[in-house]
């Protein structure tokens, strides 16, 4: 088995096919030079300063060890020949395999920084380090530009340090998109109790500065000042390397229900794309435990019987938390901006509630801010396909 990729999906893709039996050999490939970590602290603990980088490793020695994989770190695929099965490495060596698991995530989108130090994006350890390197700095006014998760992470962690912060966002509210307008306004409120300088509907027109950037220009004709820009704009899928080689490439990699893109080639993690037969959607999910499910779930249909066509689909019901302050925010489904929202336990008001979202009659979401519990009951109902209804029944039996 080759696996393109040495991050979550790719780790824990190896670790089920020896965890399964698979005494073959397993390439590892991937283009950081760290060993392989976890991200989901780069945002929070470790940017805060409470932890230190050896804490993010996603297994310790002698698991990697354990596992008896080539690694090829520090190396980036630079092409895949389907037919062979070929994968051809930044150095020209290739790696060739019966099955190859693409699992090479997501990058940073960027804005254009006229060169200026001191704007930042935050994918990778080494990002991290150079923010929270900023933030130790002093005097910090602290600008981050985009209120998806990204920025609203950075925020709460920014403003958690002492930093001043000010967001802007090119939406209404802020992680709009994912929690829609209702759900988002409780999002500014929460990042509104503890002074965060919100810049709503605006989008940035660019940066000023000597050498370093000192003020973000918006479109709206404003300015704000900053010592520090983080930029958290959404992601592109790490899909150039497969230009050319026949896969279907459309905002990430495109694979059929059960994650295969060719015979003998899958993908999982933030860079595949597949029709989730339990929503009746193409998707592409950027959370963490989708990358394991989805790594898991991938490689083992390439171990399997590759032409059987009684392959199970992956039909998971999609799941993320994100900290921020001391909340504890959780999304199970798929939320849309336009789906019906009710609260079914708590109150926007004290910050701690939980939220059922309905879709053509059907409980597609439950949002919780504090509510754990409630997340993981409704995720199973959405999973059995239960009615907007019949899951507000419940919620009333409660
Ligand atoms: P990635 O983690 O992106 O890994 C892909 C790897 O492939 C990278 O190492 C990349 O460098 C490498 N690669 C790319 N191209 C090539 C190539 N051509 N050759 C070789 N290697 C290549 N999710 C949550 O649910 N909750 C959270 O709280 C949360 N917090 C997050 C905080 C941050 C700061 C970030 C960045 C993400 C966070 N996520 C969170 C999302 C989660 O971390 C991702 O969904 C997950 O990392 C995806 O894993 P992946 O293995 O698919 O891709
Ligand atoms: P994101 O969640 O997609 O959010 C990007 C935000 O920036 C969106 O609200 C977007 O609005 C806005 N935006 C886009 N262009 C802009 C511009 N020019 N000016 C101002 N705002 C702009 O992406 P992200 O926050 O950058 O996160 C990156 C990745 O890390 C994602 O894959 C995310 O899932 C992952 N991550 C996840 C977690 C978590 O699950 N807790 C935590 C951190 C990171 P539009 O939608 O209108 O474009």
């Amino acid at each position: 088995m080759a696996i393109v990729g040495a991050s979550l999906a790719g780790t824990r893709a190896a670790e089920t096919l020896r965890r399964e039996g698979f005494d073959g050999t397993i390439t590892i490939v991937g283009d950081e030079p760290h060993q392989p970590y976890d991200r989901p602290p780069l945002s929070k603990q470790v940017l805060a300063g409470d932890w230190e980088p050896d804490r993010i490793e996603l297994s310790d020695e002698e698991s990697l060890g354990d596992l008896n994989a080539d690694w090829r770190l520090g190396r980036r695929a630079v092409g895949l020949d389907v037919a062979d099965r070929t994968v051809t490495l930044d150095d020209g060596v290739t790696v060739t395999a019966d099955g190859i698991l693409i699992a090479t995530g997501a990058r940073c989108r960027e804005l254009p920084t006229g060169g200026l130090e001191g704007i930042h994006t935050l994918r990778g350890l080494d990002d991290c380090l150079a923010i929270r390197a900023e933030f130790d700095a002093t005097p910090q006014r602290v600008a981050v530009v985009g209120a998806g998760f990204i920025g609203a992470e950075v925020a709460a962690t920014a403003r958690s340090r002492g930093l001043e912060v000010t967001v802007i966002e090119a939406l209404p509210v802020p992680l709009g998109r994912i929690l829609g307008t209702e759900m988002g306004t409780v999002c500014a409120e929460v990042h509104r109790d503890h002074g965060v300088d919100l810049r709503l509907g605006v989008g940035v027109d660019g940066f000023d500065g000597h050498g370093r950037v000192e003020r973000v220009n918006l479109s709206d004709g404003t300015a704000v000042d900053a010592d520090v820009v983080v930029v958290g704009i959404g992601v592109i899928p790490n899909t150039e390397w497969l230009e050319g080689s026949g896969l279907t490439l459309d905002n990430g990699v495109v694979c059929d229900e059960t994650c295969l893109a060719a015979p003998g080639i899958a993908a999982a993690g933030d860079v595949a794309r597949w029709p989730n037969a339990l929503f009746g959607e193409t998707m592409r999910v950027e959370h963490w435990d989708n990358a394991i499910a989805q790594g898991h779930h991938a490689v083992l249909r390439l171990a399997g019987a590759e032409a059987s066509a009684d392959a199970e689909p992956y039909t998971p019901v999609p799941w993320f938390w994100s900290d921020q302050y001391d909340r504890k925010i959780q999304l199970a489904g798929r939320a849309r901006p336009d789906d019906e929202v009710r609260i079914i336990t708590g109150s926007t008001a004290e910050r701690r509630f939980a939220a059922l979202y309905g879709r053509a009659g059907r409980l597609v979401g439950v949002l919780g801010f504090n509510r754990p519990r409630h997340v993981m009951k409704y995720r199973n109902l959405i999973e059995q396909g239960t009615s907007f209804d019949e899951a507000i029944r419940i919620a009333e039996q409660e």
